[in-house]
């Protein structure tokens, strides 16, 4: 009778062998539990949202140096002055856009680019805004380079929204506004909806949604949050 490996034999053999697939192991397991402590046992339930958080490699959107706290609950720094997003806020942000295969939509504050990547992979386009030249242009080679083809990515003060694309299915900003920006509320679709943080730059914000309904504005005050300012002019 032929010999078999057994399938634990194999398995070692090849993470000795390529040390990549063991460190790509280890990061869908820091993943798996992320989502699971920090998501799913939090409240958020929204298969497409959980599968997009269970996906996108959350660790090759910081600096290597924080490699190993990219799955951590919390935001980290990404040079600039900036952050990327603790990951259950951008789950709870893309649930409540209930972002649909077919959907158009619109990012202020590309950032690390993570929050446009998860976005991403559930949606047909993403649109995304970085008012800071330096980090609009390594958000751009990053995605291309993970082949997040779908997204596109401009430089520009994102309170006037990208008109020429408008309109959108949903908007996400990541930056905290005083104000809801005019603009970005006539470039959402009639049904569509908008998550965004409004209050006072280094304060507790409140995170809205805005929803337009035959052409009516509901505004909800969904969560107490904290984000970078949304900054005027470039
Ligand atoms: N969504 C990001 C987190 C971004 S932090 C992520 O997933 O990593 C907020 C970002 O908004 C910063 O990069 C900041 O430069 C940018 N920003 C602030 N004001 C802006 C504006 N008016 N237009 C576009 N981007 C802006």
């Amino acid at each position: 009778m032929k010999k078999r490996w057994p399938l634990a034999a194999m398995l070692t053999l090849t993470l000795i062998l390529s040390p990549s697939a063991w460190a790509a192991d280890t990061h869908s397991f820091q993943r798996e539990a992320m989502v699971r402590k920090q998501i799913l046992e939090r409240g958020i339930t929204d298969g497409t949202t959980l599968t997009a958080m269970r996906t996108v490699p959350r660790h090759l959107f910081v600096s290597p140096a924080l490699t190993d706290s990219a799955y951590e609950d919390r935001p980290l720094p990404i040079g600039y002055g900036q952050t990327i997003s603790q990951p259950y806020i951008v789950a709870f942000m893309t649930e409540k856009i209930r972002p649909k295969a077919g959907h158009k939509v619109l990012e202020i504050g590309s950032g690390s680019g993570y929050q446009a990547a998860v976005l991403a992979s559930i949606v047909k386009e993403v649109y995304t805004i970085e008012i800071i030249e330096e980090l609009g242009h390594i958000v751009r080679d990053r995605l291309q380079r993970l082949r997040y083809g779908n997204v596109r990515v401009r430089v520009a003060d994102g309170y006037d929204g990208w008109p020429e694309q408008a309109p959108f299915d949903a908007i996400v900003v990541t930056a905290a506004a005083e104000h809801v920006p005019p603009s970005l509320i006539r470039q959402l679709k009639d049904g569509g909806r908008m998550v965004i943080p409004v209050g006072s730059p280094f304060l507790v914000q409140s995170l809205m949604l805005v929803e337009k309904d035959q052409g009516n504005i509901k505004t909800t005050s969904l969560l107490p949050v904290r984000f970078v300012p949304f900054r005027r002019g470039r």
